[in-house]
C-alpha cells in the first residue's frame, strides 16, 4: 500500500499498511509467526521465506513509509542494522560527510567497522549554515536534532548542497519523528530510524527502518536486506505496529512535558545551559558542579530511570559522558561540548508535576 498523502499522520499511523486481514477480516495485523510458506508449484509463490518477506513486517514497513511520505520502507532488527545496511551500498574509496555529534553507536560503526572496508569519513558540524559538502562526496549523514546536544540543521539547505556535490543525503530522524520532521519532503534521499525509540515508544523492542522514494536505492536496499539478513521477527514488527498507532498523541505529550521542563530548568541558578529544540521529548542541560554532583543527580531520581535509550512513555535520565557517548574519545567529547556535567533527559508522558518533583529531589541530592 502506498502512502495516501491526503491523510493526516494520526490516520496513517493507525491505518497505513494495515487493512483488515484478507482471510478472517481481523482488524489487527496478525503475527505471521512462520519462517516459510507452502508453494502451490515448485518456485511459484506469493510468499517464499521470512528473511525475504513476512506479512507482519510488510505492514510495518508500509506504515512507516507512509508516515515519512516515502514509497518504500525496509525494517531491520535494530537501528544500527538499518544504518549498516545503508552503508553497504557504498564501495571502498567512497567518501562520507557525517555530522560531528551523531549517536555514539553510529560513530563507532562508521569509525571502527565501515572505515576498515575503505570508506572515508569526515565529521563536520552540519548545523553550521556555512558548511561545505565537497564535490565527489557519496553520502552525507545527518542527525537533526543531534544527540546529546540537540543542535538542529537546515535539512533543505544541506540536501541542496549534497545534491550539488553528487551525494545522497540520509537523515537519522529518530529524535524528531515524522510527526515533527519529514526529511524526504525537504530533499533527503533516505530516512533512517531507530524504531526502538519514539516510533515503538514502549521500550520493549529493538528495531530499525529505512524509508526512501528512490526506486533504484530501494531495490538495492531490498536486495541487501535479504542478502545480509538483519531482519526483525514478526512479533517485534507486531509490537512496533501497535506502538505506532499512538505516535501522534504520544509525541504531543512528550513535547508538552519537555517544553515545560526545559523552561523550568532554564530558570534555575544551578543549571548552566539548557538545550531543547522546541519539539519532541529530549532535553539536555549542564548542571553547575563536577562529575560527582552529576552522578549524585542521576542516581537520586525515582521516576526518571537511570538508563540508556530514549523515546519511551517512561522518563529516562543519563550521563552521556560515561554512558551513551563513552565510546566517543574524551578529546572529541570536549571539542563538541559534551561536558562531564551534561545530563540528558528523555521526558516521558507521566504527569508533569511528578516529573518536576522528581528533578527537584535530584537537585537537592546533588547540590544541597
Ligand atoms: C538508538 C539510536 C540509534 C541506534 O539504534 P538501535 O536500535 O539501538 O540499534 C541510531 N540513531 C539514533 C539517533 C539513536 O538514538
Amino acid at each position: 500500500m502506498s502512502a495516501d498523502k491526503s491523510q493526516g499522520l494520526s490516520t496513517r499511523a493507525i491505518h497505513a499498511g494495515q487493512a483488515p486481514e484478507a482471510v478472517t477480516g481481523a482488524v489487527m495485523t496478525p503475527v505471521f509467526q512462520t519462517s516459510t510458506y507452502a508453494q502451490p508449484h515448485p518456485g511459484a509463490w506469493a510468499w517464499e521465506y521470512s528473511r525475504t518477506h513476512n506479512p507482519t513486517r510488510t505492514a510495518l514497513q508500509d506504515c512507516i513509509a507512509a508516515l515519512e511520505g516515502g514509497t518504500r520502507g525496509l525494517s531491520f532488527s535494530s537501528g544500527l542494522a538499518a544504518i549498516d545496511t545503508l552503508l553497504r551500498t557504498l564501495s571502498p574509496g567512497d567518501r562520507v560527510i557525517c555530522g560531528d555529534d551523531v549517536y555514539g553507536g553510529t560513530y563507532r560503526l562508521f569509525t571502527k567497522v565501515c572505515a576498515r572496508f575503505g570508506v572515508h569519513f569526515d565529521f563536520v558540524d552540519l548545523s553550521r549554515p556555512e558548511v561545505v559538502i565537497p564535490a565527489g562526496t557519496k553520502l552525507v549523514w545527518c542527525e537533526s536534532p543531534t544527540n546529546p546536544l540537540l543542535k538542529t540543521t537546515d535539512l533543505a539547505a544541506v540536501a541542496a548542497k549534497a545534491r550539488a556535490a553528487g551525494a545522497m543525503l540520509v537523515v537519522d530522524n529518530t529524535f524528531a519523528t515524522p510527526i515533527y520532521q519529514r526529511p524526504l519532503e525537504l530533499g533527503a534521499t533516505a530516512v533512517v530510524h531507530s524504531t526502538t525509540k519514539y516510533l515503538n515508544g514502549h521500550s520493549d523492542v529493538v528495531g530499525g527502518v529505512i524509508v526512501t522514494s528512490d526506486d533504484a536505492l530501494a531495490e538495492q536496499l531490498a536486495f541487501l536486506q535479504n542478502a545480509v539478513g538483519a531482519v526483525p521477527g514478526p512479533w517485534d514488527c507486531f509490537l512496533t505496529l501497535r506502538g505506532l498507532k499512538t505516535l501522534a498523541v504520544r509525541m504531543q505529550r512528550h513535547t508538552d512535558n519537555a517544553t515545560a521542563i526545559a523552561a523550568w530548568l532554564s530558570a534555575r541558578p544551578d543549571v548552566a545551559k539548557v538545550r531543547f529544540p522546541g519539539f519532541s521529548g529530549m532535553v539536555s542541560f549542564d548542571l553547575r558542579g563536577d562529575l560527582d554532583a552529576a552522578v549524585r543527580f542521576v542516581k537520586a531520581t525515582r521516576i526518571f530511570t537511570l538508563a540508556e535509550s530514549l523515546g519511551g512513555v517512561e522518563s529516562l535520565i543519563e550521563l552521556p559522558a560515561i554512558m551513551t557517548h563513552a565510546s566517543v574519545p574524551p578529546e572529541i567529547r570536549a571539542e563538541l561540548g559534551i561536558a562531564d556535567g551534561l545530563i540528558r533527559l528523555s521526558c516521558g508522558i507521566e504527569d508533569l508535576a511528578d516529573l518536576k518533583a522528581d528533578l527537584e529531589r535530584a537537585f537537592a541530592a546533588a547540590l544541597g
